[in-house]
């Protein structure tokens, strides 16, 4: 059983600015955001990293997609755009081994992946 910080935020243990949630995700404000509007987009499901991800999970990801969408539209960022990054182990900068996805908006992004 996983227990990250971000399972004791889904289970209330911990408190967090939550943006929006349903059956099988929940959306938080990243604690130490990177740009104007930096989310946390995560699955309910335990899913240690995008290397557990099964096929019977792909209505989890169209699901975080479709959210991203959702938010983009709310805030404005859907024709200026925004950035959706997923970190994968430690080579990867994950540093939360559960599953999750940053939505980062507002400014422009700089170009720089390493
Ligand atoms: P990653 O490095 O991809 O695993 O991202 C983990 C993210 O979780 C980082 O951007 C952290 O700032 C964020 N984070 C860690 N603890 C919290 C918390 N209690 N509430 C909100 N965001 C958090």
């Amino acid at each position: 059983m996983s227990n990250t910080i971000f399972h004791k935020i889904m289970a209330r243990e911990i408190p967090a600015t939550i943006e929006l949630e349903n059956d099988v995700l929940i959306v938080i404000r990243d604690i130490n955001p990177q740009a104007p509007f930096h989310c946390l987009i995560i699955p309910k499901k335990t899913i240690r990293s995008i290397q557990e991800l099964q096929s019977e999970d792909a209505h989890i990801l169209m699901e975080m997609m479709s959210v991203a969408q959702a938010l983009a539209l709310k805030y404005g960022f859907d024709s200026q755009g925004y950035r959706l990054v997923m970190n994968c182990e430690e080579w990867g900068g994950q540093t939360v081994f559960q599953l999750h996805m940053h939505m980062l908006a507002g400014k422009q992004l700089s170009g720089g992946f390493a």
